[in-house]
């Protein structure tokens, strides 16, 4: 989007014709003919409306068991009719449910496609790092692009051999595969020329990105996803832009630079997202590159993973990013590491030389005497993995 008066006007279009012909076919959201009256959706008003918030009636607990088969095997896919069913990460109890159409995938792949990958006309192989059962992306086909899929739940001496033999021009994958498979490649860099690495679905840390475009020789992309609906992406300047002319972004402010937001995707249409609480901090940037988007400066981490001591009356908070810098810059030869908050004490678990351990419990019991917080900090012999795969380095389970 060149100018930012077309790009308020395209939003503007889009954003009428959302309220006027997209949400009264919601049964939850037809009787609202205004933007502002519109309810504030989280998690919990999305899960407590599902039926009537998708405008095919879907019940929840059909589309639940559709997602939970198809995750475990169970099914070949996690259709219902056309309709993808896809489980949000979380406690078995706690995970949400999303539905999207075929033409909605379409017009995901369409988006990541020009935005992210480029156009180019010859065919380039693409290596997919997902997780089982993820039908969304086997739209992501075209005669210009060959994609081949890798399930990150097989063992990644496997993916690697194969990623040798393929050599694709495009790797998309979350951070913490790719630094797993720069270990398995025992090499100082990759040994094919790649044209982009994307990184998706975890926050990126400067760090990982460092390592990572060191190994591949170019700059990392990112792609900011919120359960398959596409948010942000980099720019040519390695710059995060909102896809403002389709996200509307509403921000609670936690303070003079980070916010909170409240997302409504015009291009949802299965499962309408509106005004919906994301749980990240952003902190916000700027940029001068030719797009007329607005900038996220970085993705600070779930807001449920903020750390929170109450401290006479008075909570104390540290955000993740802060824990992955302070532990980061402790000792130069950390390649990875956990920091896990539970009933109010910190385990700690580091990969790295000897002293690096001591080096990174050190920086923390620094920054923690510093904001007056008196806690207990124990070695940790492993890192938890999410039942999803993920591997977080800053989680909250309190
Ligand atoms: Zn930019």
């Amino acid at each position: 989007m060149r100018s930012k008066l077309g790009l308020r006007i395209v939003r503007g279009i889009r954003r009428r014709n959302f309220i006027k012909n997209m949400l009264p076919k919601s049964d939850f959201y037809s009787r609202y003919k205004d933007f502002d009256d519109l309810p504030l959706g989280n998690k919990k008003l999305l899960m407590d409306n599902f039926q009537k918030i998708n405008i095919l009636g879907i019940p929840a607990e059909e589309a639940f068991q559709v997602g939970v088969e198809a995750e475990s095997g169970r099914r070949k896919d996690s259709l219902i009719d056309n309709i993808t069913v896809g489980l949000s990460s979380g406690t078995s109890g706690n995970r949400g449910i999303f539905l999207v159409s075929e033409s909605e995938r379409a017009a995901w792949v369409a988006s990541v496609l020009i935005r992210v990958i480029g156009f180019s006309f010859k065919q380039r192989k693409v290596a997919f790092f997902l997780r089982a059962n993820s039908e969304l992306y086997e739209s992501v086909r075209s005669k210009l692009l060959a994609f081949q899929y890798f399930n990150i739940f097989e063992p990644l001496k496997r993916h690697w051999e194969e990623l040798l033999r393929l050599k694709p021009n495009i790797i998309v994958a979350q951070p913490s595969v790719i630094m797993e498979l720069i270990k398995e490649s025992g090499l100082e860099n990759i040994p094919w020329r790649i044209e982009k690495i994307i990184s998706v679905a975890e926050v990126l840390t400067r760090k990982d990105e460092h390592i990572i475009s060191n190994w591949a020789r170019i700059e990392v992309d990112q792609v900011y996803q919120c359960t398959e609906g596409f948010l942000a992406h980099t720019c040519w300047k390695g710059n995060i832009h909102w896809n403002s002319d389709f996200i509307l972004i509403e921000k609670e402010w936690l303070n003079e630079n980070q916010y909170i937001p409240r997302i409504t995707d015009l291009k949802r249409t299965t499962q309408p997202i509106v005004r919906y609480a994301m749980n990240d901090v952003i902190t916000r940037g700027e940029c001068s590159c030719a797009l007329k988007s607005e900038v996220i400066g970085s993705i600070d981490g779930r807001m449920d993973d903020v750390f929170k001591w109450k401290i006479d009356e008075k909570t104390i908070t540290i955000f993740p990013d802060f824990l992955r810098r302070t532990i980061a810059f402790s000792n130069p030869t950390i390649t990875d590491y956990q920091i896990v908050k539970k009933n109010q004490e910190i385990y700690l678990w580091i990969r790295g030389l000897k002293e690096s351990y001591e080096d990174a419990e050190s920086s923390l019991m620094n920054l923690f005497l510093n904001k007056g917080i008196i806690t207990e900090l124990h070695k940790a012999k492993q890192p938890l993995v999410a039942s999803n795969g993920k591997k977080k380095r800053v989680i909250n389970l309190d």
